[in-house]
């Protein structure tokens, strides 16, 4: 037809056509998640747009997505009733990378990443993924508020060119048509399967809140003459009635007080496979610097691989609805690697890679907000006055309280927060329970520091000599035993102003608990003990920095002390541990 134009691509586009056809086949499924996405997003446009004019719904308000499998012509077709576009609105849309961000993406990848689909398959291809599976792709599209002849027939084969013609085209929206290469359309790969076609779509969109729909099929027995009574024979047929496939509602979208514990129990399930209902969750819609919505859930059990540095961890990340990844571990910092749960925003690009994540300032906003909402979470679990919730945070505490140590060091912001939940035994009491605050309550007058001890476990800490004088004393001391505590404490000095002491390391100063007798005998001490002091530094020679006489010990004749800020004998044993 004279009417047929041709054009050839941006450079930018045809690059990214070559990466996605050499590099995503083992990701061709992501095919289906973007054409959905973008016929989603084609309506929401509409729907923004009708807000402002209500005729562009032409009689037709009912936004939906409808995938249609051929197998005769081997083809996929994805229609929609959305905006829709005119014949410059395809040109522009479909033959250029209208995004800035994705041409810089694709420019700082160097050639080994270009060549993984994994990375490629994440940063999201939108609507050049169907020429992965596709060698013909055909678009039909008619813009809302246009005549029907005002339609347009977009086509290529996805190498250098593409062809505009108009058409007319009665209803308003997009029919997308991918003709399927011959591995795509036989055999094991092959996507004329309307079962996988259902599947990818409920792996992928199930939360998108429109209707995605496929022909209903029905079984159909053969006719059978009368008399006949051999059991009749049949098979399964198309019929022309649609139904929809996806549930059409994230449980996140809705509002909590319409949410009843046993959904949010199910949606847990579903996402972690964890067996067990969680501890407890937290689900708002955060308005600020980004908007988005946290679904948040801490599980009753520590995993297996909590400590190790393979652990996966992170929230499933959604923008719009749109499923984009799994693990998404910018979302949350280290030390709250066992939260589960869903972040979904409308902020962000669709075609976010963890790459770009790591380095928006809007993800770490997002990630500034799940810590406080986790730690606010805690600590009202904490700080109940309910059995319940008292009952919920001890669990907690026993599965988790250790990965939270971290956060001491790793999140300074937030310091103050995590050492308030901090439950350890004491010298006093071998549960642990007692928190900084409450041993504040119980220190003894002029006592100017919080004491605490680092050992391999209680009983080594219990018959510590360092521990001497202050049972002599009466004085409590913190006795903290897991492996963590030693590394975190270096981040925690003070707690609510009152310095933090290790009674292991450097000189202890019991200020005015020591009386002046003590100090008196201590002073006299140094002098008549001199000698032996001389004799011992000189046999321990290298083996000992220094020797000296201490008022420490009440029972034991020596022990062995760190200087400040040197690696304790359980620090280094943490760290040969960890492989370092
Ligand atoms: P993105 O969705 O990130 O913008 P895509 O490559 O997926 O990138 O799509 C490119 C553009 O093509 C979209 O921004 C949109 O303008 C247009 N487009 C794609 N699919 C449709 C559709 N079904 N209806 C209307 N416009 C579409
Ligand atoms: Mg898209």
């Amino acid at each position: 037809t004279p009417e047929l134009k041709k054009h050839t691509f941006e450079a930018e586009v045809a690059q990214l056509l070559h990466l996605v056809t050499h590099s995503l086949y083992s990701n061709a499924d992501i095919f289906v998640r973007e054409l959905v996405s973008n016929a989603s997003d084609a309506c929401d446009k509409l729907r923004f747009e009708a807000t402002n004019d209500d005729s562009l719904y032409e009689d037709d308000g009912e936004l939906r997505i409808r995938i249609n499998v051929d197998k005769d012509a081997k083809t996929i077709t994805f229609t929609d009733n959305g905006i829709g576009m005119n014949e410059a609105d395809a040109i522009e849309n479909l033959g250029t990378i209208a995004k800035s961000g994705t041409k810089a993406f694709l420019d700082k990848l160097s050639e080994s990443q270009k060549q993984d689909g994994q990375l490629i398959g994440q940063f999201g291809v939108g609507f050049y993924s169907g020429f992965i599976v596709a060698d013909t792709i055909s678009v039909e599209s008619r813009k809302a508020g246009e005549t029907a002849d005002k339609g347009v027939r977009w086509v290529s084969d996805g190498t250098g060119s593409f062809t505009v013609e108009p058409i007319t085209k009665a209803t308003r929206g997009t029919a997308i048509t991918l003709h399927l290469k011959e591995e795509y359309s036989e055999g094991e790969d092959s996507y004329l399967d309307r079962g996988k076609i259902k599947r990818l779509v409920n792996k992928y969109s199930d939360h998108i809140s429109l209707p995605i729909q496929m022909r209903k099929e029905v079984w159909q027995e053969d006719e059978v003459e009368e008399g006949d009574d051999t059991p009749a024979n049949g098979q399964m047929v198309l019929t022309d009635e649609w139904e929809t496939i996806n549930k059409a509602s994230a449980l996140w979208t809705r509002s909590a007080s319409e949410i009843e514990d046993d959904e949010y129990v199910d949606f847990y399930k579903n996402i972690t496979y964890d067996m067990d209902a969680p501890l407890t969750w937290t689900h708002n819609r955060v308005e600020g610097r980004v908007q988005y919505t946290q679904l948040l859930y801490i599980p009753k059990k520590a995993p297996v691989d909590l400590y190790t540095r393979e652990q996966q961890h992170g929230l499933k990340l959604y923008v719009k609805r749109v499923f984009i990844m799994d693990e998404a571990e910018q979302l949350l910092p280290m030390y709250l690697r066992f939260v589960k749960g869903v972040i979904d925003s409308a902020d962000l690009p669709l075609n976010v890679s963890r790459e770009i994540l790591q380095e928006s300032r809007d993800v770490k906003s997002i990630r500034d907000g799940n810590a406080r909402r986790i730690l606010t979470l805690l600590a009202s679990l904490a700080n109940s006055e309910d059995s319940d919730k008292q009952e919920k945070f001890a669990q907690f505490y026993s599965e988790f309280g250790d990965v939270i140590k971290e956060g001491l060091g790793e999140d300074m912001g937030n310091q103050e927060r995590i050492a308030k939940l901090l439950r350890y035994a004491t010298s006093t009491n071998d549960k642990v329970e007692t928190s900084f605050e409450d041993y504040k309550g119980r220190m003894k007058e002029g006592q100017k520091a919080i004491y605490y001890l680092t050992a391999d476990n209680l009983a080594a800490a219990k018959n510590s000599p360092q521990l001497e004088l202050f049972k002599k004393k009466g004085i409590e001391v913190i006795l903290m035993t897991s492996r963590v505590d030693e590394w975190a404490m270096n981040f925690l000095t003070s707690f609510d102003e009152t310095p933090l002491q290790n009674i292991a390391k450097g000189a202890v100063d019991l200020g005015d608990l020591q009386d002046e007798a003590e100090k008196a005998e201590a002073e006299k001490a140094q002098e008549t003990m001199k000698p032996v002091v001389d004799k011992l530094k000189t046999a321990l020679g290298e083996r000992a920095k220094d020797v000296k006489v201490s008022t420490r010990l009440v029972d034991s004749p020596a022990c062995l002390v760190v200087g400040e800020g040197e690696l304790s004998p359980q620090m280094i044993q943490m760290l040969k541990q960890m492989g370092q």
